[in-house]
């Protein structure tokens, strides 16, 4: 039973093998990027805490990182799976202000020097009201300079990538449909 910043509270618990290292470094990448977005953890990332186990408890020791993040629900991905949503309902056909809401939740990573690297519908969860979004699986997180625009107007003819200045925001603006199609 986790005591502790999780009493009571269901939560997600990752870890690796001694032997897995490749998923023991993925582990660990995801712990330093929960770290450097410590500001946004219960806004827009669970809140989530490292343990370290070491087991043997006495020197030769196998070191195993296990990052502990609080249970938000669902990701948009596991409720297509679970057939509640179409993928579509997920994503171009959710009303707009979720859709807003998901990106302005990325868009503060971005504002914290963080950009996801791969982001999809499995790192999506949000509550039933659909304005609380966490992102979930930071793994992949790595430094980014933000450089999109102050502007970010609903229904507009979509910028150009290049005038956009941010791969990923422009991408997640395109994919939800929240530009109209240039000519
Ligand atoms: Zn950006």
């Amino acid at each position: 039973m986790l005591c502790g910043p999780f009493h009571g509270e269901d939560v997600v618990v990752k870890a690796a093998s001694q032997h897995d290292l490749k998923g023991m470094t993925r582990l660990l990448d995801e712990a330093k990027n929960y770290a450097q977005l410590l500001p946004l953890q219960g806004k827009a990332l669970p809140r989530g805490k490292l343990y370290v186990a070491r087991n043997p408890p006495v020197p030769p020791q196998a070191t195993t990182a296990v990052p502990v993040t609080k249970y938000y629900g669902r990701t948009l991905a596991r409720e297509v799976e679970d057939r509640d949503r179409t993928a579509s309902e997920s994503c171009e056909r959710m009303p707009s202000i979720f859709r807003q809401r998901i990106i302005s939740t990325v868009a503060e990573v971005h504002d914290l020097g963080m950009e996801l690297g791969c982001f999809a519908l499995n790192h999506i969860v949000r509550d039933e009201t659909g304005l609380m979004v966490m992102v979930i699986g930071i793994a992949d997180a790595k430094p980014h300079s933000c450089g999109r625009p102050e502007y970010f107007e609903q229904g507009m003819v979509a910028p150009s990538a290049e005038d956009y200045e941010c791969e990923e925001l422009h991408y997640l603006c395109m994919d939800m449909h929240m530009w109209l199609h240039g000519l």
